[in-house]
């Protein structure tokens, strides 16, 4: 990695975006500030991004951060670079590139030199794409905009087999369900549940499937069920029926839970087999109840991730490139984003919205 020297006071561009002028106020056409590319920026020309929950939540100020509006969310960004800076060496004009939900970090931090950024440590700590505080004291702001300008370092190259508007929620979606698949091993001779068919776990079950292991979906109702099989899984479960859990007990390797609503996490620890592993991607508001027994009796786990860092998200766009996987979107304008919150917040898409930003 390059060292990052602290830019001088840069001159800025206004560009077009979307932001929420304040927490619970609808989102509005405006423009916003982006700094000029330095030495070792890149200047993005964004083409779709991608609505993930985050958004919502933060864009309404649900996250207790009340700091930060007008707020451009958006951390699932496919673009184009349009232009580098004198020392880029990592990417050229005319990429197809990816930014996910951090866009620097402290760099010398143990987990930030194994390159897992997102869990840095240091007092930088991982810059989240929107909403946070960059090295240069800006606030930084989302996707849901036409340009953006970030360091080389945190960019990501986009296969050309993924179409730029399938490929943007790869970079939340795709590696939070990625991440944990790879580092428990989902793979041939695995059984692996997905719990939920949303945004997440719609990503999960392509690319378990992908990776070989034998994929059950775990979905509150039937009405999904074809899409579910469509997209890869072998086995379809309502949870909403108590039998399930009498079935699958003691059936599964690892179970990703990608549902942020409250959970008898216990009933699921008991479809676990020995030594198995319960991860939590979803975030619920509440902390969840859990008994020890339920850990004890097999040896199981109850484990949790948070995306990925920049290398494993290149290695999950180069996978996904092998293997065709893009997510199923549902193309908006950006006059439409209000619109889709309501729709997410409704579990109404299949699978993600993501906005045409040619519209903004
Ligand atoms: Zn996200
Ligand atoms: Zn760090």
């Amino acid at each position: 990695m390059t060292t990052h020297t602290s830019a001088p006071a840069t001159t800025h561009t206004s560009v077009p975006a979307y932001a929420a002028p304040s927490a619970k106020a609808p989102l509005e056409r405006t423009t916003v500030r982006r700094r000029e590319p330095g030495e070792h920026d890149v200047l993005i020309e964004i083409k779709y991004s991608g609505i993930c929950h985050s958004d919502i939540h933060t864009a309404r100020g649900e996250w207790g951060d009340d700091g930060h509006f007008p707020l451009v969310p958006g951390h699932e960004i496919a673009g184009v670079v349009a232009a580098v800076g004198s020392g880029v060496t990592r990417h050229r004009v005319g990429d197809r590139v990816g930014v996910g939900c951090f866009v620097d970090s402290c760099r010398e931090c143990d987990n930030c030199k194994a390159g897992l950024q997102q869990y840095c440590t240091g007092k930088l700590g991982n810059v989240g794409t929107y909403g946070a505080t960059g090295r240069d004291g800006e606030v930084t702001q989302g996707g849901y905009s036409t340009h953006v300008v970030v360091d080389e370092n945190y960019i990501l190259r986009i296969p050309g087999s993924i179409p730029l508007d399938e490929a943007a929620p790869l970079l939340c979606a795709g590696i939070t369900l990625y991440s944990p698949l790879t580092h428990w091993q989902a793979g041939p001779g695995k059984k692996v549940a997905i719990v939920g068919l949303g945004g997440l776990g719609h990503m999960g079950v392509k690319i378990a499937h992908a990776m070989g292991a034998e994929v059950t979906v775990l979905s509150q109702s039937l009405r999904k069920e074809a899409d579910g099989l469509r997209l890869g899984a072998d086995h379809y479960y309502a949870t909403s029926d108590p039998a399930t859990f009498e079935t699958l007990a003691d059936s599964f390797d690892l179970i990703v839970n990608t549902v942020s609503a409250d959970l008898d996490l216990d009933a699921y620890l008991g479809l676990l087999k020995t030594g198995g592993t319960l991860v939590q991607v979803g975030i619920p508001e509440r902390p969840q109840p859990v008994s020890s027994f339920a850990l004890v009796a097999r040896r199981k786990s109850l484990a949790g991730s948070m995306i990925g860092g920049i290398p494993e998200t290149q290695e999950m766009l180069d996978f996904c490139g092998a293997h065709g996987i893009g997510a199923e979107v549902e193309l908006i304008r950006a006059e439409q984003i209000n619109e889709a919150y309501e729709r997410v917040l409704a579990s109404d898409v299949r699978y993600r919205f993501v906005i045409d930003a040619a519209t903004i």
